[in-house]
């Protein structure tokens, strides 16, 4: 059954142009490894990854974790493959223990980052507030940031979810777009929470009502010419069986992988339904 839209009121978050995009391509696929793998296996899943990645793939994004962006991004240095933090702090400095600065991923060899993340949210109590001042951190700091919303089970089951996601838009990018005087690149995920992790996938119609809504939503906003070139990608137990099936859904623009990104030969096969020519 189709869920409920949320009210036809459009925030117009800021004045800029369309810029134009090098790329024509939208095609992204994203690997979170999240708290995992040593710097030997990061290494050698780089090496795996330079070597056997086809000239047409999409545009590849790694997210390791702080320790290791030194490390993946001189191993993929001169590659297209774009290394990214997976939190940021809000300030550009200072005394916040335990936190990293936009500026300081840029240093460490970051060009993206990811925000608003389902476990920052849940585990770190992060609101949508919060995640609008990463976001505006991120543009400040030039980094591309990959943006990730998504409803809970409870969320889904009480007919709320496009305004979950209409409100965590609205949080990140409300509060960040105002004040940046040109369109500055970013991507989204919609990753649904009960489907992260968990191994329920999200079927592809489900995928595919999120997605056109959140293009959508970003139109609304933005204007259509702004918002064409934003990828939209899908994250939620994405694995090398579901990818060719969940690639296919309207709306889907890559995927951002957890679990199964870990394993080069699954990330490879999940990476494959997608290439810069199809
Ligand atoms: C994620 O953490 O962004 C994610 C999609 O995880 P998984 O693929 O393991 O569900």
């Amino acid at each position: 059954m189709a869920l409920a839209e949320p009210g036809p009121e459009t925030t117009s978050w800021t004045g800029w142009e369309a810029v134009a995009r090098e790329s024509a391509s939208r095609q992204l696929v994203a690997a979170n490894w999240k708290m995992n793998l040593f710097r030997a296996e990061a290494v050698a899943f780089c090496s795996g990854l330079l070597d056997r990645l086809p000239a047409d793939a999409p545009q590849v994004a790694i997210f390791p974790s702080f320790p290791l962006i030194p490390i993946v991004a001189s191993e993929l240095l001169g590659s297209d493959i774009v290394v990214g933090g997976q939190d940021l702090h809000p300030e550009p400095k200072g005394a916040h223990t335990g936190d990293v600065a936009g500026l300081q991923l840029v240093d460490a060899g970051a060009g993206w980052v990811l925000c608003g993340h389902s476990e920052r949210r849940h585990d770190h109590g992060e609101s949508d507030a919060l995640v609008g001042r990463k976001m505006r951190s991120a543009f400040i700091s030039g980094l591309t940031p990959l943006l990730c919303v998504g409803e809970t089970a409870e969320e889904r089951q009480a007919g709320q979810t496009f305004e979950v996601l209409a409100r965590q838009l609205e949080g990140a990018l409300g509060a960040s777009l105002p004040d940046i005087p040109t369109l500055p690149r970013f991507a989204l995920a919609y990753e649904p929470v009960w489907a992260i992790g968990t191994g329920k996938v999200a079927d592809s119609a489900t995928v595919s009502e999120a997605h056109l809504f959140l293009r959508r939503e970003l139109s609304r906003r933005v204007g259509e010419e702004a918002a064409e070139p934003v990828s939209i990608v899908y994250g939620g137990s994405v694995t090398a069986e579901n990818a060719f099936d969940l690639a296919a859904a309207d709306g889907v623009d890559g995927f951002l992988v957890g679990g199964a990104s870990l394993d080069l030969d699954r990330f490879l096969s999940i990476i494959s339904p997608f290439g810069r020519t199809t």
